[in-house]
């Protein structure tokens, strides 16, 4: 019958943090290209903030990462948002493929079929490739406009990150060739792959993470400004393949075993949102929150290891999950 305080949350979250951060040890960061290798293994950080604007910080929250896969979900939002929805649904699915998020496999068995979904590379390159604009810069501008009014400051691109990912390109540079043989690039290949690079680029912390979740866990409006900044169906949308794309070829199991809507990135970062009902009334604090995670060693799956454990953990004891 503990009374649920800010404290309470604050020192169990402290508590968990540091139980998983053992499990670091059983997982490798990312290796393909030089700059992500240097990432600390050990690292383990989570923030999670509230409607009413309460914060949990716990752990390596300092350390800012490239938010790398996680800009999927935004230049898809943005995508849908300056093309339409129908649009974009036209040029790409929303169905998850249980395959490797770089898998070209089925772009080759199902000729003339779009890509399965915005979040495995296919369909984020396809994706990348309708955002207005001439240039990087100019595709950009929207993604960096929709984070600055979230975070309050301007994102800026890790160059060094840009640079290996751009000189480290083929696979991706292969799927991008597949994708014109299908009709599917709305821009040249070098703009589009450039971009992509770029938003895979951009960095992060776990606060930031956690805002950008807050949003999306509050039907698309911010709680602090009730602005609403991404239009409802489009952030339905988003969750919806978060929930069923968004933790590579483990999205299944992260759906059951802790069933929020969730997107991990190649460097350890991860963004979750709570629904906006939770069904413990003792959680008032918790309903509708955003939560941003860091922990570079990756699983088999390219999930960070220790923060799937420590969601699930926090997902289950305080009664997370949509279903
Ligand atoms: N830059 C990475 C790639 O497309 C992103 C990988 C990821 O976070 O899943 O290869």
């Amino acid at each position: 019958n503990t009374e649920i305080t800010k404290e309470w949350l604050q020192s169990y979250v402290d508590d968990w943090v540091q139980f998983y951060k053992k499990e670091t040890k059983e997982g490798k960061v990312a290796s393909y290209i030089p700059v992500l290798k240097k990432a600390d293994p050990n690292l383990l950080g989570i923030t999670i903030i509230g409607k009413d604007g309460m914060m949990i910080q716990s752990g390596d929250v300092g350390t800012p990462f490239t938010i790398q896969s996680i800009s999927k979900i935004f230049s898809f939002i943005v995508a849908c948002m300056e093309r339409g929805v129908s649009y974009v649904l036209d040029r790409v699915d929303v169905e998850p493929t249980g395959e490797a998020f770089n898998s070209i496999m089925h772009l080759e068995m199902r000729k003339l079929k779009k890509p399965f979904n915005p979040f495995i590379n296919a369909g984020a390159i396809t994706v990348t490739s309708l955002l207005n604009g001439k240039s990087s810069e100019e595709k950009l501008e929207p993604i960096f406009q929709l984070f600055t009014k979230i975070l309050g400051y301007r994102s800026r691109i890790n160059e060094d990150v840009y640079v290996s990912e751009r000189e480290t390109s083929v696979r991706n540079r292969a799927i991008g060739y597949y994708l014109i043989e299908l009709g599917y690039l709305e821009s040249a290949l070098d703009l589009t792959l450039d971009t992509y690079f770029k938003q895979c680029s951009i960095e992060v912390t776990t606060e930031d993470l956690a805002k950008l979740g807050l949003v999306l866990a509050n039907d698309g409006i911010d709680p602090q400004t009730a602005e609403e900044i991404i239009p409802r169906n489009v952030v339905r949308l988003a969750k919806a393949l978060m929930l069923t794309c968004g933790m590579y070829d483990a999205s299944g199991k992260f759906a059951a075993y802790v069933g929020i809507p969730a997107k991990s990135g190649v460097s350890g970062g991860i963004i979750a949102t709570a629904p906006p009902r939770v069904r413990k009334e003792t959680l008032p604090f918790i309903e509708g929150c955003g939560i941003g995670v860091y922990g570079p060693a990756l699983d088999d799956k390219g999930n960070s290891i220790a923060g799937i454990k420590l969601l699930k953990h926090i997902a289950t004891k305080w009664d997370l999950s949509v279903f």
